[in-house]
Protein backbone atom coordinates (compact mmCIF):
# COMPACT_ATOMS: atom_id res chain seq x y z
CA UNK A 1 0.00 0.00 0.00
CA UNK A 2 1.41 3.20 -0.96
CA UNK A 3 0.49 6.63 1.17
CA UNK A 4 0.99 9.97 0.79
CA UNK A 5 0.75 12.21 4.27
CA UNK A 6 -0.61 15.60 3.71
CA UNK A 7 -0.54 18.76 5.89
CA UNK A 8 0.83 21.91 7.37
CA UNK A 9 5.01 21.45 8.25
CA UNK A 10 4.26 20.17 12.02
CA UNK A 11 1.03 18.47 11.32
CA UNK A 12 2.64 15.52 12.68
CA UNK A 13 3.48 13.62 9.61
CA UNK A 14 7.04 12.58 10.49
CA UNK A 15 6.35 11.28 14.34
CA UNK A 16 3.53 9.26 12.95
CA UNK A 17 5.50 7.57 9.64
CA UNK A 18 8.18 6.26 12.02
CA UNK A 19 5.30 4.96 14.33
CA UNK A 20 3.25 3.51 11.16
CA UNK A 21 6.63 2.42 9.40
CA UNK A 22 7.40 0.43 12.46
CA UNK A 23 4.21 -1.23 12.76
CA UNK A 24 3.34 -1.88 9.34
CA UNK A 25 7.09 -2.43 7.71
CA UNK A 26 6.12 0.29 5.31
CA UNK A 27 8.78 2.63 3.89
CA UNK A 28 8.72 6.14 5.08
CA UNK A 29 10.26 8.54 2.13
CA UNK A 30 10.45 12.33 3.75
CA UNK A 31 11.42 14.60 0.72
CA UNK A 32 12.45 17.22 3.48
CA UNK A 33 14.85 14.55 5.50
CA UNK A 34 16.72 13.51 1.83
CA UNK A 35 17.06 17.52 1.45
CA UNK A 36 18.69 17.86 4.70
CA UNK A 37 20.98 15.13 4.38
CA UNK A 38 22.13 16.63 0.57
CA UNK A 39 22.85 19.94 2.65
CA UNK A 40 24.85 17.95 5.40
CA UNK A 41 26.70 15.77 2.61
CA UNK A 42 27.07 19.39 0.76
CA UNK A 43 26.06 17.69 -2.71
CA UNK A 44 25.38 19.87 -5.92
CA UNK A 45 21.96 19.09 -4.82
CA UNK A 46 22.64 20.64 -1.27
CA UNK A 47 24.29 23.77 -1.81
CA UNK A 48 21.38 24.31 -4.58
CA UNK A 49 18.74 24.04 -1.92
CA UNK A 50 20.26 25.36 1.68
CA UNK A 51 18.95 28.60 1.31
CA UNK A 52 15.97 27.84 -0.15
CA UNK A 53 14.74 25.51 2.96
CA UNK A 54 16.53 27.89 5.71
CA UNK A 55 13.85 30.51 4.09
CA UNK A 56 10.84 28.03 4.70
CA UNK A 57 10.49 28.44 1.13
CA UNK A 58 9.56 25.42 -1.86
CA UNK A 59 12.62 23.28 -3.43
CA UNK A 60 11.84 23.91 -7.87
CA UNK A 61 9.98 21.45 -8.67
CA UNK A 62 11.53 19.89 -11.34
CA UNK A 63 14.43 18.93 -8.47
CA UNK A 64 12.15 17.56 -5.59
CA UNK A 65 10.57 15.29 -8.84
CA UNK A 66 13.65 13.59 -10.00
CA UNK A 67 14.48 13.23 -6.35
CA UNK A 68 11.21 11.39 -5.64
CA UNK A 69 11.50 9.63 -9.06
CA UNK A 70 15.53 8.24 -8.08
CA UNK A 71 14.08 7.17 -4.98
CA UNK A 72 11.50 5.66 -5.54
CA UNK A 73 12.98 3.65 -8.45
CA UNK A 74 15.47 2.07 -5.71
CA UNK A 75 12.53 0.81 -3.73
CA UNK A 76 12.28 -2.55 -4.28
CA UNK A 77 10.76 -3.86 -0.94
CA UNK A 78 7.40 -4.00 -2.49
CA UNK A 79 4.88 -3.30 1.20
CA UNK A 80 4.52 0.23 0.04
CA UNK A 81 5.92 3.49 1.21
CA UNK A 82 5.05 6.51 2.97
CA UNK A 83 5.58 9.33 0.96
CA UNK A 84 5.87 12.56 4.12
CA UNK A 85 6.13 15.88 2.61
CA UNK A 86 5.37 15.02 -1.23
CA UNK A 87 3.79 16.18 -3.16
CA UNK A 88 3.39 19.90 -2.21
CA UNK A 89 2.41 21.34 -5.46
CA UNK A 90 0.07 20.62 -7.98
CA UNK A 91 3.13 20.23 -10.71
CA UNK A 92 4.26 17.88 -8.11
CA UNK A 93 1.49 15.73 -8.07
CA UNK A 94 0.68 15.50 -11.65
CA UNK A 95 4.49 14.58 -12.33
CA UNK A 96 3.77 11.87 -9.99
CA UNK A 97 0.60 10.45 -11.12
CA UNK A 98 3.22 9.48 -14.33
CA UNK A 99 5.13 6.95 -12.64
CA UNK A 100 3.70 6.18 -9.08
CA UNK A 101 0.34 4.49 -7.91
CA UNK A 102 -0.87 6.17 -4.75
CA UNK A 103 -3.91 3.88 -3.09
CA UNK A 104 -5.00 6.67 -0.33
CA UNK A 105 -3.64 10.50 0.63
CA UNK A 106 -3.87 11.21 4.71
CA UNK A 107 -4.76 14.43 5.62
CA UNK A 108 -3.87 15.85 9.05
CA UNK A 109 -5.98 18.59 10.34
CA UNK A 110 -4.14 20.57 13.16
CA UNK A 111 -5.14 24.33 13.80
CA UNK A 112 -2.72 26.73 13.12
CA UNK A 113 -2.28 27.99 16.98
CA UNK A 114 -1.22 24.36 17.12
CA UNK A 115 1.06 24.38 14.61
CA UNK A 116 3.39 27.45 15.58
CA UNK A 117 3.24 26.05 19.32
CA UNK A 118 4.30 22.45 17.81
CA UNK A 119 7.33 23.50 15.58
CA UNK A 120 8.88 26.65 17.78
CA UNK A 121 9.43 23.92 20.93
CA UNK A 122 10.75 21.33 18.58
CA UNK A 123 14.20 20.12 18.72
CA UNK A 124 16.29 17.57 16.53
CA UNK A 125 19.06 15.14 17.52
CA UNK A 126 22.21 16.45 15.48
CA UNK A 127 23.32 12.40 15.63
CA UNK A 128 20.46 10.10 15.22
CA UNK A 129 18.02 12.70 14.42
CA UNK A 130 15.30 11.86 16.83
CA UNK A 131 12.79 14.36 17.46
CA UNK A 132 11.75 15.90 20.82
CA UNK A 133 9.12 18.79 22.01
CA UNK A 134 10.29 21.00 24.59
CA UNK A 135 6.94 21.40 26.06
CA UNK A 136 5.26 18.03 25.08
CA UNK A 137 8.39 15.62 24.82
CA UNK A 138 11.40 16.81 26.69
CA UNK A 139 14.40 15.04 26.78
CA UNK A 140 15.24 13.62 30.43
CA UNK A 141 18.14 15.97 30.17
CA UNK A 142 18.04 18.94 28.24
CA UNK A 143 19.68 19.75 25.16
CA UNK A 144 20.70 15.91 25.00
CA UNK A 145 19.37 12.86 23.07
CA UNK A 146 17.55 10.47 25.42
CA UNK A 147 18.93 7.87 22.48
CA UNK A 148 22.03 8.68 21.81
CA UNK A 149 23.50 11.51 24.31
CA UNK A 150 23.53 13.31 21.09
CA UNK A 151 23.23 17.45 21.06
CA UNK A 152 19.82 18.20 20.14
CA UNK A 153 19.08 21.77 17.80
CA UNK A 154 16.38 23.90 16.58
CA UNK A 155 15.99 23.42 12.78
CA UNK A 156 16.64 26.92 11.21
CA UNK A 157 13.62 26.65 9.36
CA UNK A 158 11.94 26.37 12.65
CA UNK A 159 12.41 30.17 13.49
CA UNK A 160 9.53 32.20 14.02
CA UNK A 161 10.30 34.13 10.63
CA UNK A 162 10.45 30.85 8.59
CA UNK A 163 7.60 29.04 10.52
CA UNK A 164 5.01 32.09 9.01
CA UNK A 165 6.49 31.93 5.56
CA UNK A 166 6.23 28.31 5.59
CA UNK A 167 2.53 28.15 6.22
CA UNK A 168 1.78 30.90 3.59
CA UNK A 169 3.73 28.62 1.16
CA UNK A 170 1.77 25.65 2.47
CA UNK A 171 -1.80 27.62 2.29
CA UNK A 172 -0.73 28.81 -1.18
CA UNK A 173 0.71 26.21 -2.83
CA UNK A 174 0.31 22.43 -0.99
CA UNK A 175 -3.22 23.49 0.73
CA UNK A 176 -5.05 22.84 -2.73
CA UNK A 177 -3.89 19.60 -2.84
CA UNK A 178 -6.55 18.95 -0.57
CA UNK A 179 -9.82 19.42 -3.38
CA UNK A 180 -7.26 17.48 -5.88
CA UNK A 181 -7.17 14.57 -4.20
CA UNK A 182 -10.73 14.68 -2.92
CA UNK A 183 -11.68 14.84 -6.36
CA UNK A 184 -9.56 11.73 -7.28
CA UNK A 185 -11.87 9.91 -3.83
CA UNK A 186 -8.17 9.29 -1.97
CA UNK A 187 -8.42 11.93 0.26
CA UNK A 188 -8.73 10.43 4.06
CA UNK A 189 -9.26 13.27 6.65
CA UNK A 190 -7.22 12.62 10.11
CA UNK A 191 -7.67 14.79 13.27
CA UNK A 192 -3.83 15.33 14.15
CA UNK A 193 -4.56 17.26 17.00
CA UNK A 194 -4.17 14.31 19.75
CA UNK A 195 -1.08 12.46 20.69
CA UNK A 196 1.02 10.84 18.03
CA UNK A 197 0.30 7.35 19.19
CA UNK A 198 -3.69 8.32 19.11
CA UNK A 199 -3.58 9.36 15.60
CA UNK A 200 -1.38 6.79 14.49
CA UNK A 201 -3.88 4.14 15.44
CA UNK A 202 -6.80 6.38 13.59
CA UNK A 203 -4.96 6.19 10.18
CA UNK A 204 -4.36 2.11 10.76
CA UNK A 205 -7.95 2.08 11.38
CA UNK A 206 -8.52 4.60 8.57
CA UNK A 207 -6.62 2.50 5.51
CA UNK A 208 -7.54 -1.13 7.57
CA UNK A 209 -4.05 -2.07 8.54
P1 LIG B 1 9.86 19.19 5.87
O1 LIG B 1 10.88 18.48 6.69
O2 LIG B 1 8.90 18.26 5.18
O3 LIG B 1 9.16 20.29 6.64
O4 LIG B 1 10.66 19.91 4.68
C1 LIG B 1 11.66 20.86 4.94
C2 LIG B 1 11.90 21.72 3.72
O5 LIG B 1 12.35 20.91 2.63
C3 LIG B 1 10.68 22.46 3.18
O6 LIG B 1 10.40 23.66 3.88
C4 LIG B 1 11.14 22.71 1.74
O7 LIG B 1 12.10 23.75 1.69
C5 LIG B 1 11.85 21.42 1.40
N1 LIG B 1 10.89 20.43 0.84
C6 LIG B 1 10.53 19.25 1.42
N2 LIG B 1 9.64 18.60 0.63
C7 LIG B 1 9.45 19.40 -0.45
C8 LIG B 1 8.62 19.30 -1.61
N3 LIG B 1 7.81 18.25 -1.81
N4 LIG B 1 8.67 20.31 -2.52
C9 LIG B 1 9.49 21.37 -2.34
N5 LIG B 1 10.27 21.54 -1.25
C10 LIG B 1 10.26 20.57 -0.32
Amino acid sequence: MNLIFLGAPGAGKGTVAAKLAEQTGLTPISTGDLFRAAVKNETDLGLKVKSIMEAGGLVPDELTIALVKERLASETDGKGVILDGFPRTIAQADALKTFFKIDAVINFIVPDEKIIKRLSGRRLCRQCNAGYHIEYMPPKTENVCDACGGELFTRKDDSPESIQNRLAVYAAQTQPLIDYYKKEGLLIDIDGTPQPDTVCESVRKAIGC
